[in-house]
């Protein structure tokens, strides 16, 4: 039986970067947890171990959310272990291997925008059948991750990905304003050039050191600098922001 009285947050991709960075800080805030991972059981069960550290009751579920499937998976366990939510995090998120557009490949691109859009998207569904209040739910809080690639277009390295946060940017303005009178607010933040593995899984290693020098405060960021951001558009603090996109890139 969990505490009904504590908060739920759920957090798609939260085994490394980002996700990971917005778990633990959501386990110190007081929230319960359902963490979602790709692939990557052990790095998953180390955040879940450190989340439960701070005192959340955690649900740890492998799914591929790019898929509508995964995202019922982790849902279907969401209801399974708490039957309550308050605050959803579409995370997860890839840039596919980098290249001019004309030398991608179909399924680069259709498994980034399947992941970063689709995937984003079903999720968010998902947790507005549970947090609307028109629908039974508490209100609640979406965060949803853009990217400074929308204003920068990412030339030569990842123009479909830049077009997948793009897309965001659209969702979050249209359905901020859909749902904030039904208790719900959704908001999205748009990280810069931040210290986790997406540009070495893009096939780009050493892309923080070489474009870091260009950041107005003088260096990259880290994902503990973004998910205080995440945190705080969760919170109370931010109750009277809305379909707003906060950037998070040291000014760039
Ligand atoms: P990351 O370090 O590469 O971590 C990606 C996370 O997503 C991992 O937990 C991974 O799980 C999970 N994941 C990947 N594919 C998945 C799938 N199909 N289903 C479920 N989970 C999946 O990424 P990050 O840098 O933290 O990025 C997080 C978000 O921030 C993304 O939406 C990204 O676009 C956005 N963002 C990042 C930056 C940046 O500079 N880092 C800048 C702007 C925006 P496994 O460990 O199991 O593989």
């Amino acid at each position: 039986m969990t505490d009904e009285t504590r908060p739920v947050c759920l957090i798609t991709g939260a085994s490394r970067g980002i996700g990971a960075a917005t778990a633990i800080k959501a386990a110190g805030a007081g929230y319960d947890l359902v963490l979602n991972y790709a692939e990557n059981a052990e790095a998953a069960q180390s955040v879940a171990a450190d989340c439960h550290a701070l005192g959340a009751e955690v649900a740890l579920v492998q799914a591929d959310v790019g898929t509508a499937a995964g995202v019922q998976k982790v849902f279907a366990e969401s209801d399974r272990v708490f039957g309550r939510l308050d605050a959803v995090i579409p995370n997860a998120g890839i840039t596919g291997t980098a290249s001019a557009l004309v030398d991608a490949s179909i399924e680069t691109i259709q498994h980034t925008i399947d992941l970063n859009v689709t995937g984003a998207i079903l999720t968010v569904q998902e947790g507005l059948k549970r947090m609307l209040i028109s629908k039974g739910g508490r209100g609640g809080s979406v965060v949803m991750l853009s990217s400074a690639a929308v204003w920068i277009g990412s030339p030569d390295n990842f123009t479909w990905y830049a077009a997948s946060k793009g897309a965001i940017d659209s969702f979050v303005l249209g359905l901020g304003r859909e749902v904030s009178g039904d208790g719900v607010r959704v908001n999205a933040v748009a990280p810069g050039l931040i210290e986790t593995d997406i540009h070495a899984s893009g096939g780009l290693p050493d892309r923080l050191q070489k474009l870091s020098g260009s950041v107005p405060i003088g260096r990259s960021g880290t994902a503990d600098e973004v998910a205080d951001a995440i945190l705080y558009l969760m919170s109370d603090e931010a109750r009277y922001i809305a379909g707003a996109v906060l950037r998070v890139t040291g000014g760039r």
